[in-house]
C-alpha cells in the first residue's frame, strides 16, 4: 500500500512510518513539525519508499500520487500544548480531519483517525467502554482538544455514512515512549528527564488522579490491527495497568534509580482544570474485533525508553555524558 500519515514526524506517527516501512509499503509523512521534529525521521531520508512532505493539513491537502490509506494522527496532544495554542488545536481536529476525510474520499482510500480518551471527559464511567459518551466540558480549557477530537469522530462517521469511505476510529490512551518530546509537559516526558537530572518530580494535585500507560510499540500494533480490520466503529487502545500519578512518580524513581524528591506542586495555568480524575481503557473490544492486548509492562517500556531520553538530554547539553 502507500499511506499517508498526517503528523508523521511526531512521536507515535514517526513510529508507524517505522512499522509500516518494515511492512513493506510506501509511506508518506506530512508534517508541519509544530510539534513534531525531523530527527523523528531522519533515519527514513535514505529510503526510496519514504518520502516527508512539510505542509500544515489545515489547508488543503494535495498529494499527486494513488494512495490506499491515509492515517490522520495531526494533532496538538499534550495539555502544555493545547492551552498554549487553542485555535490551532480546534482548526487540526476540525478543518485537518475534513481536508484529511476530503483526500481519502478522492483516493478511494481507507481512513484511520486518531481519536483520544479525552473524547470521555472526566469520565463518570470507569473503567471506560467505547459505549460510554462522556463528560467533556465544551467551554473548559481542556475543552479545545476534547471537542475536536469528538468533531473529528462526528466528521469521521459522517464521511462513513455519507461517503462510504471505508473508516477507522482508534481512541488512543496514554502511550509513551521514545521520541517524546522532552519540553511536551505529558507526565512521561517530564517525571523521565526530572528523575535523570536529579529534579524534583512535579506531581500535581497530590498525585491521586489515575492514569493507565501504554508503550508505544503495542500502540503502533493496535492500530495497524485496526487499519487492516474491517470495523468502522471506535475502537480503544490503550493498556488497562492503571496507577495513581504518585505511584507512577515512583515507578519512574525505581526504574532511573533516580533518588530525586517527589514535590507536590500546583501549576499556576490552567492545565489541571477539569483534568480527568480518573481514566482506564475498557479493551474488551480491541481483544474481540483486533485479537489485541498490550504485551509490554510499564516496567519494560520505561526501560526501553530511558537510554533514549538519556541521549536527548545530553544533546541538548542538560545532561553530562
Ligand atoms: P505529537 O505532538 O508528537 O504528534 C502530533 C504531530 O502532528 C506533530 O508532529 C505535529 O507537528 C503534527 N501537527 C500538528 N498540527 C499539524 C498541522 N496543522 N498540520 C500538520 N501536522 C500537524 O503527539 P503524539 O503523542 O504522537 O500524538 C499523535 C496522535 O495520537 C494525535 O492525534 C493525538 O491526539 C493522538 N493521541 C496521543 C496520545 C498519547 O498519549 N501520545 C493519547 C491520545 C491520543
Ligand atoms: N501530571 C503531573 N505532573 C506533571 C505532568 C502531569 O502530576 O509534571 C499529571 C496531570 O495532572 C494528569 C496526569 O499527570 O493528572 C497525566 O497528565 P498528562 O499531561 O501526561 O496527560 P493527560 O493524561 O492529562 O492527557
Amino acid at each position: 500500500m502507500r499511506i499517508l500519515i498526517t503528523g508523521g514526524a511526531g512521536f507515535i506517527g514517526s513510529h508507524l512510518c517505522d512499522r509500516l516501512l518494515d511492512d513493506g509499503h510506501e509511506v508518506i509523512a506530512m508534517d508541519n513539525l509544530i510539534t513534531g521534529h525531523l530527527r523523528n525521521i531522519a533515519h527514513l531520508r535514505d529510503n526510496e519508499r519514504f518520502q516527508f512532505i512539510r505542509h500544515d493539513v489545515t489547508h488543503y491537502i494535495e498529494v499527486s500520487e494513488k494512495l490506499d490509506a491515509i492515517l490522520h494522527l495531526a494533532s496538538l496532544p499534550s495539555p502544555v500544548d493545547y492551552l498554549e495554542m487553542p485555535i490551532k488545536t480546534l482548526k487540526v481536529g476540525a478543518l485537518g480531519t475534513h481536508n484529511a476525510l476530503g483526500l481519502a474520499k478522492a483516493k478511494g482510500a481507507r481512513f484511520l483517525l486518531a481519536s483520544t480518551s479525552e473524547v470521555y471527559g472526566d469520565p463518570k464511567i470507569h473503567p471506560q467502554p467505547e459505549t460510554y459518551w462522556g463528560n467533556v466540558n465544551p467551554v473548559g480549557p481542556r475543552g479545545v482538544y476534547d471537542e475536536s477530537k469528538r468533531f473529528a469522530e462526528a466528521m469521521t462517521m459522517a464521511y462513513h455514512r455519507a461517503h462510504s469511505v471505508p473508516t477507522r476510529i482508534a481512541r488512543i490512551f496514554n502511550t509513551f515512549g521514545e521520541r517524546m518530546r522532552l519540553d511536551d509537559g505529558r507526565v512521561v516526558p517530564n517525571f523521565i528527564c526530572q528523575a535523570l537530572l536529579g529534579e524534583p518530580l512535579t506531581v500535581y494535585d497530590q498525585g491521586r488522579r489515575t492514569r493507565a500507560f501504554c508503550y508505544v510499540s503495542d500502540m503502533v500494533e493496535g492500530m495497524v490491527r485496526l487499519l487492516l480490520s474491517d470495523y468502522a466503529e471506535p475502537v480503544n487502545l490503550g493498556n488497562p495497568q492503571e496507577m495513581t500519578i504518585l505511584e507512577f512518580a515512583h515507578r519512574v524513581l525505581q526504574v532511573t534509580g533516580s533518588d530525586s524528591e517527589i514535590t507536590f506542586v500546583r501549576p499556576k495555568d490552567e492545565r489541571t482544570r477539569d483534568d480527568p480524575h480518573v481514566r482506564q481503557p475498557d479493551i474488551s473490544l480491541a481483544r474481540q474485533v483486533l485479537d489485541w492486548a498490550p504485551q509490554v509492562s510499564l516496567e519494560q517500556g520505561l526501560r526501553r525508553s530511558l537510554s533514549w531520553f538519556q541521549n536527548r538530554l545530553q544533546e541538548e547539553g542538560l545532561l553530562k555524558h
